[in-house]
Order: C-alpha cells, then sequence, then structure tokens
C-alpha cells in the first residue's frame, strides 16, 4: 500500500470516533474505530439501525481483529450505544483478519437460543477463510516460502522470516463463525427502511461486498475504495497465475459507471469522503477513482521500463515500486502487488517470463 495526495472532501474533518465511542454518519448509521497493531493502524466499522423478523435491532458491518482491544471496544460501545436494542446479524465484507476476526465472537454474543445472529458473507471469502484457518499456503509457511522464493526472494533471513510465520491467519483469527449467510453481487438487502445493493469486488479478496444505498447516497466501502492508501492488490501462491490488478481495475471502473458523485463513501481505513460537497464530480469517489487509475498506470509504466532494461524479477521491481525500506511484513505484500503489475503485462501478452537457473521467473518484453 502506498501513499498518494488525495484532494478530496472529508465532511467530518479530522474527527475519529474515540475508543468506546461512535461518530453518526448518518441518521442510524454509527461509525466506530477499532486500533490495531500494524502499520495501518485502526480499522473502521459500522452500525445499522435495522429490523430483522419483525425486531428491532442492529446490523454490524465488519468486526475487527479476533483480539481483547476489538471485543473491549465492541462491548463500550454496547453498553452506550445501542439505546438497549440487539445486535440481529454481523454482515462481512471480506475475509481479511481485520474484517473477520470478531464475527465468531460477536455472532456467539448476540445470538440466543430461539434467535441465531448470523455472519452475513459471500461464499467466496466465507469458504476462503475457512481454507486460511488450515493452509499456511498464503501468509506464511514452507509453500509461501517458495513461492516467493521462485520470485527472487532468496535472501536467508527473509525465507526463514516467510517460513516461520506459519499460522499468521490463525493468530489474527481465533475462531470462524461455523455457519453463515451467504452474500452475493446484485443482491439487495433490506436493512431498516432502506434497500442496500451487495456491489462485488474483485482482486483485493476473493468475493469483497461493499454495500451502496443508492437513495440515501451512502456507499459502505470495505477495502475497495479508500482515501489515502491504495489497497493492496496482491498475487497468492494459491493462484498463482492470478491477474488481480486486472480484476482490481475493472471493479474501479464499475464503481465510477455505479456512484453518482455526492456519494458519502464510507472506507474501511481512513476517513469518511465525498457527499454532498462533491456533487460537482470533485472531491468524491470519482476523484479517488481517477488517482487510482493514474496510480496504476504509472506504476505499469514503471514496470514496463524496467522490463526494457533487463529480464526483471518481482523482487528486482521493488526498489522501482517502492522507494523506501521494507520490513518482512511490507516486503510480502509488496512483493505480491509487483507481481500483480508484472502479471498484469505478461497475460496482456506484452511481457514474457522465464524460469532462470536459480529457479526464478524473470519478465522481459514478449
Ligand atoms: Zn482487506
Amino acid at each position: 500500500m502506498t501513499r498518494t495526495p488525495a484532494a478530496l472532501h472529508f465532511p467530518f474533518g479530522e474527527a475519529v470516533p474515540q475508543p468506546g465511542g461512535v461518530i453518526e454518519v448518518a441518521p442510524g448509521l454509527l461509525w466506530l474505530r477499532v486500533a490495531m497493531p500494524f502499520a495501518l493502524n485502526h480499522i473502521n466499522l459500522w452500525l445499522l439501525r435495522d429490523r430483522l423478523d419483525g425486531l428491532e435491532g442492529w446490523t454490524i458491518v465488519d468486526c475487527g481483529l479476533g483480539n481483547a482491544t476489538a471485543r473491549d471496544n465492541w462491548e463500550a460501545v454496547f453498553a452506550q450505544h445501542l439505546g438497549g436494542l440487539p445486535v440481529l446479524r454481523v454482515v462481512v465484507t471480506h475475509m481479511h483478519p481485520d474484517h473477520i476476526g470478531s464475527a465468531a465472537w460477536l455472532t456467539e454474543r448476540w445470538s440466543t437460543p430461539d434467535r441465531p445472529c448470523r455472519a452475513w458473507i459471500s461464499a467466496g471469502d466465507y469458504f476462503s477463510a475457512q481454507l486460511a484457518m488450515s493452509n499456511d499456503a498464503d501468509a506464511g509457511g514452507d509453500r509461501a516460502a517458495d513461492f516467493f522464493a521462485s520470485h527472487g526472494l532468496l535472501d536467508p533471513q527473509a525465507q526463514t522470516g516467510v517460513r516461520e510465520r506459519a499460522g499468521y491467519y490463525r493468530r489474527l483469527v481465533p475462531t470462524l463463525p461455523s455457519q453463515h449467510v451467504r452474500l452475493l453481487g446484485g443482491q439487495v438487502l433490506r436493512i431498516g427502511d432502506d434497500d442496500w445493493h451487495c456491489v462485488p469486488g474483485y482482486g483485493h479478496a476473493p468475493e469483497h461486498i461493499s454495500l451502496h444505498c443508492p437513495a440515501r447516497g451512502l456507499f459502505i466501502a470495505g477495502d475497495m475504495l479508500l482515501p489515502r492508501i491504495s489497497t493492496n492488490v496482491s498475487v497468492h501462491n494459491l493462484e498463482p497465475e492470478g491477474d488481480p490488478l486486472t480484476l482490481y481495475l475493472e471493479s474501479l471502473a464499475m464503481l465510477g459507471r455505479l456512484l453518482p458523485p455526492q456519494t458519502l463513501v464510507l472506507p474501511s481505513h481512513g476517513l469518511p469522503f465525498g457527499g454532498a460537497a462533491a456533487a460537482d464530480g470533485q472531491g468524491g469517489a470519482h476523484t479517488r477513482i481517477e488517482e487510482l487509475v493514474r496510480h496504476h498506470a504509472e506504476r505499469l509504466e514503471d514496470t514496463r521500463q524496467a522490463c526494457r532494461r533487463q529480464p526483471t524479477s518481482a523482487w528486482d521491481l521493488l526498489p522501482v515500486l517502492f522507494r523506501r525500506p521494507l520490513d518482512l511484513h511490507q516486503t510480502t505484500f509488496a512483493m505480491g502487488e509487483a507481481l500483480a503489475h508484472l502479471h498484469r503485462l505478461w497475460l496482456a501478452g506484452e511481457l514474457r517470463r522465464e524460469r532462470g537457473s536459480d529457479g526464478v521467473y524473470r519478465f522481459s518484453p514478449a
């Protein structure tokens, strides 16, 4: 993830919810924020006033990591901000640990013998999460280390670091909901008095679902559209010939066609942006989408130039795309992103790849 400058409208200024607190961003829609122990140091979560099976209550959108910080924050919010009403369901935009980590705890916390509180999530992300609990192929362990080695990450210390990171997902997501309600792109959820459309997005997670309420001009973006950092788009070991950057750019184009300019975008990281002040098309979703498209076009051009100079591996591309020191965690993310740029050009026929006698794939003009 890299920083890009933005001239966006932030209707709530720099205000952010304090631990245990909320900000009402629209009637019946509460924003809370939970701290995380990473460079990306927080996640935004949402509560929507709802009614399900005749019962008044709330719907949660996204959960936080499966840790005490998230649980304590939720308990403080439950005690002060639900008006005595229960949580009726938990919508999870995608399977990443900061979004799904506390889902099992939340759904158990609010289930009663006659009324289960369910996790609502796409099938792609529910089953990918189940797989990630038992399979270390992506985030760490031997297969991830071998995959990164085939793209040039041969440094012994980094190799050891990736091998020792087996079980990474399980440490952040102690348990998953044992059942789910399937969300599908195009489906409409009735939440309270409003229709929210499930908008599928690709390239960041298997089957990410954002929520759009056209009547109220609200878009709960998840990780598909973020104001300051660019969404992580990575090739992973489980799908080693994947083309996630093409999928992500197609999803951005779709969002550009879908969202009216004055939409208030509620992202998982950073500040809500857009809204009425962006009605002229400036400072909202469209400005951000154009920036992100430009950002990736520039990175793709850097990638082409590097491959013209000499056959280039993902590892060789890191100093070209990321002009700053990276720790191990950032290095593996950056490797996945570098590969996403190489693969878009390779699978479009602009580049070819060859595996050297050292086992490393290098890309050059086709
Ligand atoms: Zn994510």
